[in-house]
């Protein structure tokens, strides 16, 4: 008989349960809004959703092919070029994936050796410590801290510092979650510019690469001279079209790299979502007015929260793009951390928020100690009545 005791891999002992799942669970106990866990509370494209209705209806509810469905690959090829002048051949060079996660977890695990380093900037996205850890590999983060700017930024020299000999990738996200930073040029310059003198691959999640506010651009990191040969491009329906449930993401790479990533993936799920697949080949057809108008109604979002979380003394810090701010609690909550705030918060003030200090490596708990995330991705009247219990708490 298997022991009831320890069953857990020892490469994942360290991880506790999701932080995402115990603060939605918190706010469906509490009756709170949920400025927890990024989705939207609204409904994406009509076309996108009928365009999956029929699909099921006309019986297309079979296993795909395992690179995904060829009219989503050339969605996915057009939409790189027509966004970013980024050419890939569908038939060789794109991966559809269950969402940006499965990409990720089949980039990493398909990559990594026992022991390789990956390189990533922190506060991170909670999938990369753990598939880096089912990896056995090992993290080393580079913190993004606030700058005198009022914008995130990191310091060259660290960056400079966590590379060694055993680093086989860095790991890249811009829009990044959770500080809404948009790496502009000059730091997706050194960052190629390591990379290529170390000859690493750069894994580039780029989930929110439509979500930018006022001036911010986008700049894949595979766009600069040199890098498109070692970088794979990861990215998701999820965000673009609000529809984070039907996990429909996709990873663009050089056909070497590319078939790193598959040979894991056909492990994991092979392939799924077989109606949703064409439905994102038709979002990802949408004209520009729809990726324009998209950022555009996020951004007036982020205003409203941004001036309530100023109002209530929480001291946010503008971000660039994504769903997300971050907000430094210390004002507020001199004596305690961004895991008792989060937990006091909804009865306190009837709103939920993710503890940013989780989003850190274990060995730099403390600079997240007073960092907090909300999410804005919510409708204009969610918006408002968060804004509302927030100034009122204030
Ligand atoms: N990367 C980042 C930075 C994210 O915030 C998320 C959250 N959804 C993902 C990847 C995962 O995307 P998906 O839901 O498509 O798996
Ligand atoms: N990416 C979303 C977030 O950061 C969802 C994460 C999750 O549910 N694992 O909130």
């Amino acid at each position: 008989m298997v022991s009831p005791q320890q069953p857990l891999t020892t490469r994942l002992a360290g991880f506790g349960a999701s932080v995402f799942a115990e603060m939605t669970a918190l706010a469906i106990q509490t009756g709170s809004i949920n400025l927890g866990q990024g989705f939207p509370d609204y409904n994406g494209p009509d076309e996108v959703l009928t365009a999956a209705q029929s699909e099921i209806a006309s019986g297309n509810n079979q296993y795909p092919p395992g690179i995904g469905q060829q009219d989503l690959r050339a969605a996915i090829s057009e939409h790189q070029k027509r966004f970013w002048g980024l050419s890939y051949d569908p038939e060789s060079e794109v991966l559809v994936t269950m969402g940006a996660t499965e990409a990720l977890a089949g980039a990493l695990l398909g990559i990594l050796n026992a022991g390789d380093e990956v390189v990533v900037f922190e506060p991170l996205f909670d999938t990369y410590a753990g598939c880096v850890a089912l990896a056995d590999a090992v993290l080393s983060p580079v913190t993004l801290r606030p700058q005198s700017t009022g914008r995130y930024g990191f310091d060259a020299d660290e960056l400079r510092r966590a590379i060694t000999s055993r680093t086989r990738v860095i790991l890249l996200n811009s829009p990044h979650n959770p500080t809404g930073m948009v790496f502009n040029k000059d730091e997706l310059q050194m960052v190629a510019d390591i990379a290529q003198e170390h000859d690493l691959i750069v894994v580039s999640d780029e989930v929110y690469e439509h979500l930018l506010f006022d001036d911010a651009r986008h700049i894949p990191i595979a766009s600069l001279p040199g890098m498109r040969e070692r970088t794979i491009t990861i990215s998701s329906a999820g965000k673009t079209f609000n529809t984070t449930g039907w996990k429909i993401g996709w990873a663009c790479a050089p056909s070497h790299l590319l078939h790193a990533i598959r040979m894991a993936k056909q492990l994991f799920t092979f392939a799924g979502g077989t109606p949703f697949q064409s439905a994102i080949a038709a979002g990802l057809r949408l004209p520009d007015s729809y990726f324009q108008q998209l950022a555009k109604d996020l951004q007036s979002k982020r205003d409203i929260l941004m001036a309530a979380l100023q109002t209530a003394h929480l001291n946010p810090i503008r971000p660039e793009g994504t769903y997300f701010i971050t907000a430094d609690i210390r004002d507020r909550w001199p004596h305690g951390d961004a895991m008792d705030f989060c937990r006091a918060l909804p009865e306190a003030c009837g709103v939920v928020a993710i503890p940013g200090s989780v989003l850190y490596d274990q060995r730099h708990a403390d600079e997240g100690r007073h960092l907090v995330r909300f999410a804005f991705c919510k409708q204009t009247s969610t918006m408002q009545a968060a804004a509302k219990k927030l100034t009122e708490w204030a």
